[in-house]
């Protein structure tokens, strides 16, 4: 079993929301708040484990939908905490640019919250009864870190690394940057050597079973594939954000459903990345094809379900 120590839990959550990592102490904090659909699970939930005491600190990985979805319930129900967000968001947050906080771009929802502290690589941040390092982890989210307390060894790596598969190189698709980027914070985690890492997603793993240095070579293996061929990411990008928008909202009236993914900037943008020679409705029907053919999503009469 993956040696945390007693007063870091991790709250393991299914999609949509991300993992929570509660760090226990005088100054409790949560590093990362899953998905607003989640926001009341999450604080009941924290709400058990604290027993009474007031939460001190939030803190994020990086601003995707579903690590800081409930980060608004946790400032109402714990209005002195303090929130951190990285360095490079903190401004976004504040002004609220929903563009640039990229649920403009994936045409997700998140609930509005604040920040009044930022992460910067190389400094440390007091969460609960420890010192966390942090560090730049640009790849899956260009603005992302990681967190990293070194007495244990434990590494809350967001989606910079997960033990099976590789997120969405959101920064691809924005066009800012290559996969490299990804594989490069993958050198960084090695270089750090966790003993214990805390997925965004999926279950802890740890360095004494091999499973951190499995997880590196399967991601590094991913990445070469889409260095190979580059399409073959845009269309898994795109299958994750229709999926990902199904998940939430569970079930879409079809002509509702055509209007999202007409309105969704990323999924254009992955459209010429995939198949710029195919128009825009038989480029849908092409991929939309297989997710209902597998189930991952359902016709119900005039609706579009979530295929769980
Ligand atoms: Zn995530």
């Amino acid at each position: 079993m993956p040696a945390l120590p007693e007063n870091l839990i991790v709250y393991e959550r299914g999609w949509l929301s991300s993992n929570n990592l509660l760090c226990l102490g005088d100054t409790p904090a949560l590093i990362d708040t899953g998905h607003v659909k989640h926001a009341k699970d999450t604080v009941r939930q924290l709400g058990t484990a604290l027993g009474g005491r007031p939460l001190a600190g939030i803190a994020h990985t990086h601003l995707h939908s579903d690590h800081c979805g409930g980060t608004g319930a946790l400032q109402a129900a714990w209005p002195g905490a303090r929130t951190w967000v990285p360095e490079l968001s903190l401004a976004h947050v504040q002004a609220w640019d929903e563009d640039a906080l990229t649920f403009g771009g994936t045409a997700q929802r998140c609930a509005r919250f604040t920040a009044q502290h930022a992460l910067v690589p190389g400094q440390t941040v007091r969460l609960g009864d420890f010192d966390w390092q942090i560090h730049a982890a640009p790849g899956h989210d260009a603005l992302a870190v990681l967190l990293f307390e070194p007495t244990h060894g434990v590494l809350m790596a967001g989606d910079a690394m997960w033990e099976h598969g590789v997120g969405v190189i959101f920064p691809h698709i924005e066009g800012s940057d290559g996969f490299d980027t990804f594989a490069d914070t993958l050198s960084l985690i090695e270089q750090i050597d966790p003993a214990v890492v805390v997925p965004g997603h999926g279950a802890v793993f740890n360095r004494s079973t091999g499973a951190i240095a499995a997880a590196i070579a399967r991601a590094r293996a991913r990445i070469d594939q889409f260095n190979a061929n580059p399409a073959a990411h845009a269309l898994y990008a795109a299958k994750v954000l229709i999926k990902y928008q199904m998940m939430d909202v569970e079930s879409m009236a079809h002509a509702d459903f055509e209007r999202w993914l007409d309105q969704a900037p990323a999924l254009h943008t992955l459209h010429q990345q995939h198949r710029p020679d195919m128009d825009w409705r038989d480029w849908l029907a092409h991929i939309l094809a297989p997710m209902f053919g597998k189930g991952v999503l359902r016709r119900d009469g005039t609706l579009v379900r979530d295929g769980v």
